[in-house]
């Protein structure tokens, strides 16, 4: 079976201002013009989108949001609707990032309902999972990111997979210059894509994208990209320097 179309997203965090981020997103223009057969986002502050959305506007850029929530509106402060996402043309939504897990007490029951409320809205959803120092040393990491994905998709359907990307971080690589292995990454890879292809059936869970996210950068990317499960990255640090980031994706 021939990979899905990778696709390559970086996470800008609590980073950039909005014209920082007008001028990060259009250097990257300049440095991807002409790039093909590889899906791109950039997922910007909420301040940021919508400028940023303008600034995309018929490139092969397309916009994330950092997080969506289930209710299309009402009194949860803080939080956005998904058709508020889609009102500026955003396309993805990262859900359940291990630091909305480690800070902000996000649940797999409410990646759940977040990354089901983005797909039931026509919004992606890239499903973050990941296990911990610990959980790796523990020898639970199968177990962990089995539990996240079966827990974080519960109630999908195959046709709601067209919209789902998982992207597999390991909490450990994360910000830290430590890299899973191509080994290790690609073990967990292929027990997610086990799972999907339980939940789905072989073709659909064969078509959903699994990324790998930590301490991805130029010099490693071309590696992890060439495992048979994974299917693209999630990019935090190396994506807010556009001629890193631009390498990464020319890496595909
Ligand atoms: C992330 O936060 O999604 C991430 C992968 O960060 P970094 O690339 O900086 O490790």
């Amino acid at each position: 079976m021939t990979k899905p179309t990778p696709f390559i997203a970086g996470n800008w965090k609590m980073n950039e201002t909005i014209a920082e981020a007008i001028a990060l997103v259009e250097a990257l223009k300049a440095e991807i013009q002409g790039v093909s057969g590889v899906d791109i986002a950039v997922a910007p502050t909420f301040t940021a989108l919508d400028r940023v959305a303008g600034a995309v506007k018929g490139s092969n850029i397309q916009l994330a949001a950092q997080n969506v929530h289930w209710e299309k509106s009402g009194a949860f402060t803080g939080e956005i609707a998904p058709a508020m996402l889609s009102e500026i043309g955003c396309a993805w939504a990262i859900i359940g990032h291990s630091e909305r897990r480690q800070f902000f007490g996000e649940t797999d029951e409410g990646v759940n309902k977040r990354a089901r409320a983005a797909i039931a809205n026509g919004i992606g959803a890239i499903v973050c999972v990941g296990e911990t120092l610990d959980e790796r040393e523990a020898g639970k990491t199968l177990e962990v990111v089995g539990r996240q994905v079966t827990e974080g998709l519960k109630g999908m359907s195959a046709e709601d997979s067209r919209l789902l990307v998982i992207a597999y971080e390991p909490v450990w690589a994360i910000g830290t210059g430590k890299v899973a292995t191509t080994a290790q990454a690609q073990e967990v890879h292929a027990h997610i894509r086990q799972l999907l292809k339980a939940q789905f059936g072989d073709e659909a869970g064969a078509a959903v994208r699994i990324q790998y996210g930590g301490s991805v950068k130029p010099s490693n990317a071309a590696e992890l990209l060439a495992q048979p499960d994974i299917n693209g990255a999630l990019v935090g640090g190396a994506s807010l320097k556009a001629a890193d980031f631009a390498a990464i994706i020319k890496a595909v």
